[in-house]
């Protein structure tokens, strides 16, 4: 595929954001199931594994040297602190995906995709909702991975996350699961055709005319 070509065009920066426990892992494993080439930005964090998260999968498991090292090298292009681990995105592994054609789809927090919106202010940035208060704790209960205390700051953080929401470009409420899947599924298929991705392409279109009057 090269910029001649009328199916050309540049991948799409699509960034998730939602209070812990809304639902955003489960949306976000049903978007990458359907949609296998999805490029994923793994994350570097200081933070120990989970379970049976593998270093290079789920995240790239580094110290609080090397990371802080990172940082100093301008190797990310957000990073934030959250629950007390530092998280952060390395540029380059992203800018190689989105101009081989990728969409690429971040999973960061609040204030990463705030930072994210200056580098990448062509994506698209999503929030996902929860219905009410009631139902996120009926979410984390249910869960059963946080104790009282970590359900307990989540619950607080939320509050401050929700005020951010007001910038994003899209609010999905995950209420009904399969029909907040359809909306966050619109809201990316709709992402992939801004004209933004598609450079030179009406160009191409319009030459088509040249020799036809
Ligand atoms: P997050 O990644 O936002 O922290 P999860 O995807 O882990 O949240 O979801 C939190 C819990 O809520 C999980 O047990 C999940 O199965 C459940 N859940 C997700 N979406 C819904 C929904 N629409 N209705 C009811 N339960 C849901
Ligand atoms: P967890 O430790 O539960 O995997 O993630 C905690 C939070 O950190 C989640 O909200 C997740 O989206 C966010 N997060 C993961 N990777 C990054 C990252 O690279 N940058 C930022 N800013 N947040 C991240």
């Amino acid at each position: 595929m090269n910029r001649d070509d009328h199916t050309f065009r540049l991948g799409q920066v699509l960034v998730v954001c939602a209070p812990s426990g809304t639902g955003k892992s489960t949306l976000i494993s049903m978007l990458r199931d359907e949609y296998p080439d999805f490029g994923f930005s793994v994350s570097y964090t200081t933070r120990a594994p989970r379970g049976s998260e593998q270093d290079g999968r789920e995240y790239n498991f580094v110290t609080r040297d090397q990371f802080v090292a990172m940082r100093s090298r301008g190797d990310f292009c957000e990073w934030a602190e959250v629950h007390g681990n530092f998280y952060g995105t390395a540029t380059r592994p992203v800018e190689e995906m989105l101009h081989a054609g990728r969409d690429v789809l971040f999973d960061i927090d609040v204030q990463g995709a705030k930072q994210l919106k200056k580098t990448f202010y062509k994506g698209t940035y999503v929030f996902l909702l929860p219905p009410s208060r009631e139902e996120l704790v009926r979410r984390l209960e249910g869960r059963g991975t946080d104790s009282a205390e970590s359900i307990a700051k989540r619950l607080a953080n939320a509050s401050g996350e929700l005020a951010q929401a007001e910038w994003f470009d899209y609010w999905v409420v995950n209420d009904d699961l399969d029909e907040a899947y359809r909306e966050l599924k619109s809201v990316y298929l709709a992402g992939r055709c801004k004209p933004a991705l598609r450079p030179g392409i009406l160009g191409n279109i319009m030459d088509t005319w040249k020799n036809n009057g």
